[in-house]
């Protein structure tokens, strides 16, 4: 049992029976399935679209789908996830693909810690090795990040998710022109817009190894654009592990493609490292932000964007071309990045005004081409609850909202209330009860959590972080995050950051702010939370307008007191 909404035990393609939900990513699920022809277990990875994607924007993602398929299916490695079979159904297609038994290397590092050196080198080696074939093959991966290496429990490492690569000489991909992937793990040249090459792929190796031995990638500093900003200005602060791995990050992360390290030498460093001398993983684990910041940064990028007025110029001459992909509000998935506490500088400080507009540009690409996949909405405004009375100031986060739901027994079946169903996340470990048309629209962070919505809405909705390594005091994390949060959004103005009690957490806090998100002004409740064991974020946001009206108040209500730590 994992998700509402019924597709699990589902028959695929009369063939394959869907299981458990294995991950969620921005692009889809992966699920556990069986082959019921063969009689093994196999994964199968389903594409999502939008509500209000059209049939153009669906043909597209259908294309790329089919490319990710043949493009892994034409590698050569033992290292790359094999695909068995694409199925289409319900319009969507389904890749069926060999399934991997472990887990990915971004769960392995948010659970247990950061790697030792040799046993990072031994990733790298086999991620390396994946690469060269893929290369050879003329495709680029585009994605290489740790929630894209999978970590089998045999030890066998997998490389996955050829789903942006691109087949040269492929023209429905040059097409689009469009840049993807995650900021922190994205090459300086392709965030310049340049053409990447294999060398991108090489930089995207240096990240993720960085990340493996610290714990976080060289380079986030929250909003996706000052991430960019820093992968393309900023010098990396060298990696703890020393050697040869170091060597071998440090060659990878240099700046200059032509000037980086290339497979040659890097299998050599990693080589030695690999069986030289054991370092442990990274001091810079005790201020561990990436993959497991112990306290999301209850914002995205929307703000940041909108904070300069060059940038309003590009933005707004940019989406006045694109497609409804860029019309949709800049705000979630791809650039909802947490900020390690304090490092989110103003924009225009860090960075001159001509780079900035490339900067701009390449955000938008970014969201252009992950936002239509991710998010359902095509204006920036509200779309859930109606009514609205009352004017947010003052709406305390009254400890009620722990409480039990007050509808009546009439209205709750399994302790679920109508028109809800209850979801189940094993990935960030946590149960809550859902309206019946809310989805996911998006991933928070570099993977921390997800982010729900109405289908064709963006707000009202509710963002749920985890992290296995929380900190200890909930409110004094809020205290430190607000500060970032201020400065990056628009029009903030803090409520409050309160200690409540909540269920049996150790730690919680609230805290309440108001700003304006796609032009209009929002009412956020953040509560964050923490045992000894796990640290959750509970971030509803609602309008301002409406926060007191029924419908945001049913919402919040059912939210807090139906949400369920698994962790
Ligand atoms: P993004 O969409 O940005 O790539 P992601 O890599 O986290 O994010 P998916 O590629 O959809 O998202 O994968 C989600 C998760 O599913 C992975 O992190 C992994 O844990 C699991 N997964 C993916 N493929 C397989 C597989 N073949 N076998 C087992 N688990 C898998
Ligand atoms: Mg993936």
């Amino acid at each position: 049992m994992t998700q509402a909404k019924g597709t699990t035990g589902r028959l695929l393609a009369d063939r394959y029976r869907l299981g458990e939900i294995l991950g969620q990513g921005g692009m889809g699920t992966v699920w556990r399935a069986v082959d019921e022809t063969l009689g093994r277990e196999v994964a199968v990875k389903e594409l999502r679209f939008p509500g209000n994607v059209d049939d153009d924007e669906k043909r597209r993602l259908i294309t790329r789908t089919l490319r990710e398929a043949k493009a892994t299916a034409r590698i050569r490695s033992t290292g790359a996830v094999t695909v068995y079979d694409v199925v289409e159904e319900d319009n969507r297609p389904w890749i069926v693909m060999e399934l991997v038994e472990g887990r990915s290397l971004s769960d392995a590092i948010r659970l247990d810690g950061p790697l030792g050196s040799r046993r990072a080198a031994e990733v790298g080696l086999a991620v390396l090795d994946v690469l060269r074939a893929a290369h050879r093959e003329g495709i680029l991966h585009r994605d290489v990040k740790p929630s894209n290496v999978l970590i089998a429990d045999d030890g066998r490492v997998v490389l996955t998710d050829f789903g942006i690569a691109q087949v040269e000489g492929d023209p429905s991909v040059t097409s689009t022109g469009m840049l993807v992937g995650a900021p922190s793990y994205i090459s300086p040249e392709r965030a310049r817009g340049q053409k990447p090459g294999p060398a991108s792929d090489l930089w995207s190796l240096g990240a993720l190894l960085y990340a493996a031995v610290e714990g976080r990638p060289p380079y986030d500093r929250g909003a996706a654009i000052a991430t960019l900003t820093a992968v393309m200005t900023e010098p990396l602060e060298s990696p703890s592990c020393g050697g040869a791995l170091a060597d071998a990050i440090t060659g990878l992360l240099i700046k200059d493609p032509a000037k980086r390290l290339d497979d040659k030498a890097v299998r050599t460093l990693l080589t030695e490292a690999a069986t030289g001398p054991e370092t442990p993983p990274g001091e810079s684990t005790k201020t561990l932000t990436v993959p497991a910041d112990p306290q999301p940064l209850p914002t995205d990028a929307g703000p940041a964007l909108r904070s300069a007025a060059a940038e309003d110029k590009v933005l707004g001459s940019l989406r006045s071309v694109r497609n409804a992909a860029a019309r949709r509000e800049p705000a979630a998935g791809a650039t909802t990045f947490r900020a390690p506490s304090g490092v989110q500088a103003p924009l225009m400080d860090l960075v001159s005004r001509r780079t900035m507009v490339i900067v701009a540009m390449v955000v938008l690409a970014i969201v252009g081409t992950l936002l239509v996949i991710l998010l359902t909405h095509t204006g920036g405004n509200g779309s859930g609850s109606s009514g609205s009375s009352g004017n947010g100031k003052g709406a305390a986060p009254s400890q009620s909202l722990g409480g039990t739901p007050t509808q009546s027994a009439a209205d709750v079946t399994n302790g679920i209330p109508a028109g809800f169903v209850r979801y189940q996340n094993d990935q960030y470990h946590f149960a809550l009860d859902l309206p019946a048309n809310w989805h996911r629209i998006a991933v928070a962070g570099q993977n921390s959590g997800v982010i729900f919505a109405a289908m064709g809405g963006t707000y009202p909705r509710v963002q749920i972080d985890y992290t296995s390594q929380p900190r200890p005091d909930a409110a004094a994390a809020w205290r430190q995050e607000e500060p970032a949060v201020a400065q990056s959004s628009t029009d903030y103005h803090l409520l409050g950051i309160r200690t409540v009690h909540y269920r049996d957490f150790t730690t919680v806090a609230d805290w309440e702010f108001t700003r304006v998100q796609g032009g209009t002004p929002m009412h956020v409740l953040n509560r964050g939370m923490a045992n000894s064991r796990a640290g959750y974020a509970v971030m509803f946001t609602c309008p301002t307008a409406n926060w007191d009206a029924t419908g945001c108040s049913r919402l919040r209500q059912v939210f807090f007191s139906s949400f369920t730590p698994l962790g």
